[in-house]
């Protein structure tokens, strides 16, 4: 579903990723995690085409991300709701204007989604009237009426209160068993534990280990692997 190859991208003259490889098979989940500033998020942004890369292809169902190219779902740490909608306007909005959806059939298919996030109940409401998981919710469902071939996520949980983040990992979990392909910057490694099929560790833009959740916990092979498993909860 997802293939990178030999990617390299640079801010400036810093190298941010070098040489990624990467082979991502539909429905497969993978779980990213690895030290501030490793090049996570630059690598989720490459893939979606909001940052360029300088070296090497990215192809989403063969293609190369863009304007005409594959649909991306994308959840970002920051919910990123448009304040002014309500939840069932944020997402409608896409779908009807990008993706020239009648209203009612979009309307149908995001009352669809709210249900699937179990957030129906709150569709005429604007965001600031949502808690910050109810948010991500959203997010995640907004993402979805555009019947992405991937889901990317960057830290979904990390801006949320900690008896938020159970609510919008249930929501990850199931998707991840709805068979949809997910690539997930977390460091939520139970949850890496629970659903990844791999565990990628990044570290100074580079992957250094691509495992099963299993291997990588019991048996990291790169020290910085290993250190960084130290410091996680
Ligand atoms: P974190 O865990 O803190 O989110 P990360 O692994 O997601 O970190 P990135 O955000 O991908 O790291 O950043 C990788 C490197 O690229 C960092 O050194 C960062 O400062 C730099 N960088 C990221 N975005 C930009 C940008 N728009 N312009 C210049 N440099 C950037
Ligand atoms: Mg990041």
């Amino acid at each position: 579903a997802v293939e990178l190859r030999g990617v390299n991208a640079w801010f400036g003259s810093q190298h941010v990723l070098r040489a990624i490889d990467l082979a991502v098979a539909p429905a497969e989940r993978i779980v990213i995690c690895g030290p501030s500033g490793s090049g996570k998020s630059t690598l989720i942004r490459c893939i979606n085409g909001l940052v360029p890369h300088q070296a090497g292809t990215i192809r989403v169902g063969g293609r190369a991300p863009g304007a005409a190219g594959p649909r991306i779902g994308m959840v970002f740490q920051a919910f990123n709701l448009f304040p002014h909608l309500t939840v069932l306007e944020n997402c409608t909005l896409a779908p009807i204007h990008v993706g020239r959806m009648e209203r009612r059939a979009a309307e149908d298919l995001a009352r669809r989604h709210l249900e699937r996030v179990r957030i129906l109940g709150q569709a005429g409401k604007h965001p600031a009237q949502l808690s910050g998981g109810q948010q991500q919710r959203v997010a995640i469902a907004r993402a979805l009426c555009m019947s992405p071939e991937v889901m990317l996520f960057d830290e979904p949980t990390s801006a949320l209160d900690p008896e938020m983040v159970q609510e919008v990992l249930d929501t990850l979990v199931g998707l991840a068993e709805g068979g949809m392909t997910m690539l997930c910057v977390t460091h939520e490694m139970g949850f890496a534990r629970q659903v990844a099929d791999r565990v990628v560790f990044m570290d100074e833009g580079q992957i250094l280990e691509d495992a099963p959740p299993r291997e990588f916990f019991a048996s990291p092979r790169h020290p910085r692997a290993r250190s960084f498993l130290g410091r996680i909860p």
